[in-house]
């Protein structure tokens, strides 16, 4: 029996076709017309004004911040329960990064980051942007979030790299604030092996950071610069993968439905095990089925469950380790409730790519059971 991975990739013949094709072309470079198409075609997916490729969702969060103009004394306000590319990028900008803990949807609390504004407005600090992440699929609570922004004039950006195919009352993840990142990392909702999208309705934006991506390179026969420029295009290979990637989109967000829809019934009922709630105000793609493991309920824990899956040679995970917990981000300043460090305590991803078999699902399914009971 192989190894069920957490969230492999999943990719087929159409993606095949249309990488030869690009490969064929001899258009081998950070640019040429399957880049182009992407970015036309994801910007209407998702149904953004304009989307510029690049080389990760990380380098989209740096220039998201860099194109609002965030640097050196700027504060920026950001989910604590993430992955550490989101509060890394602050930190590219030399910006002081202000983690904020999550509510019962294990998003960003907006009560919480509107008394974070507050107290930094009163104390006199700089706030340069604010960074919400939609957790495992799932969006942030938007209307809330950018009424308290709005009373602060500060920008949102939303990191939607785990979010690609949500909605939040009937609008796409990644459109909800100022600025959208997306990731096409291997074990995302769609890949490009590694790759991102950077989405605006500012077409100043989008191309601006395009230039960025580019080695800011000014126009002139010569190579002439005025500003600090990246090498953070997409290649045009990769983005014919994820051309043929995004065609299948609703399919693939449609299996990960699917799958944390049986998790739940097959497994829902168990003593202890609480999957992650779905709040009412959206849709989830479900990138990951998550849950929590309550000890004294269930009789096991959560790393029980896990050892006892991986002797099964199914790998699950521990839940994002939230930042204010890292080593590297503890000093800085923090507003928590405890919701996230209880996450992180019994909080576990179980294999959830779209590429599952219900016969594997079912070997997870069973493994789970024998552990937890
Ligand atoms: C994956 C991920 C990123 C980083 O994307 P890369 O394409 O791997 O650079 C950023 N934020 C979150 C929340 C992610 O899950």
């Amino acid at each position: 029996m192989a190894r069920i991975w957490l969230s492999p990739p999943h990719v087929g013949k159409r993606e095949r076709e249309l990488l030869l094709d690009a490969f064929d072309s001899n258009w081998i470079a950070p640019l040429g017309p399957h880049v182009d198409g992407f970015e036309r075609e994801f910007a209407e997916a998702v149904g953004a004004g304009h989307a510029a490729a690049l080389s990760s969702g990380t380098a989209a969060l740096h220039l998201a911040l860099l194109l609002l103009g965030v640097g050196p004394g700027d504060l920026v306000m950001v989910s604590t329960f993430t992955f550490a590319a989101t509060v890394n990028a602050i930190r590219y900008v030399g910006a002081e990064p202000v983690l904020v803990d999550s509510d019962e949807t294990w998003t960003m609390d907006p009560a919480l980051l509107a008394l974070a504004l507050q107290e930094a407005k009163a104390r006199g600090d700089r706030l340069g942007a604010v960074i919400v992440v939609d957790l495992y699929g799932q969006c942030a609570d938007y209307d809330a979030i950018n009424e308290v922004c709005a009373v602060h004039s500060v920008p949102v950006i939303e990191d939607a790299a785990e979010a690609l195919g949500s909605t939040y009352r009937a609008r796409s993840a990644g459109t909800l604030g100022a600025m959208g990142v997306f990731s096409f990392n291997g074990n995302k909702i769609i890949t490009t092996s590694g790759g991102g999208m950077l989405v605006s309705e500012s077409a100043e934006h989008i191309e601006r950071a395009r230039f960025l991506a580019t080695q800011a390179r000014d126009p002139a026969p010569h190579y002439q610069h005025s500003v600090i420029g990246f090498n953070y295009r997409m290649s045009n290979l990769l983005a014919a993968v994820g051309r043929g990637q995004l065609e299948i989109l609703a399919q693939r967000v449609a299996r990960r439905r699917a799958i944390r829809e049986r998790y739940v019934a097959e497994l829902g009922s168990l003593a202890g095990v609480d999957f992650m709630p779905l709040a009412t105000y959206g849709k989830s793609n479900c990138w990951l089925t998550t849950m929590t493991i309550d000890p004294e309920a269930a009789g096991t824990d959560r790393d029980t469950i896990r050892l006892a899956l991986a002797e099964h040679d199914i790998e699950s995970r521990p839940v994002w380790k939230p930042m204010h917990l890292q080593p590297v981000f503890a000093a800085y300043r923090a507003y928590l409730t405890g919701v996230s460090n209880d996450l992180f305590a019994r909080g576990l991803c179980l294999p959830s790519g779209s590429s599952l078999t219900e016969d594997d699902q079912g070997r997870v399914i069973n493994a789970f059971r024998m552990t937890a009971v």
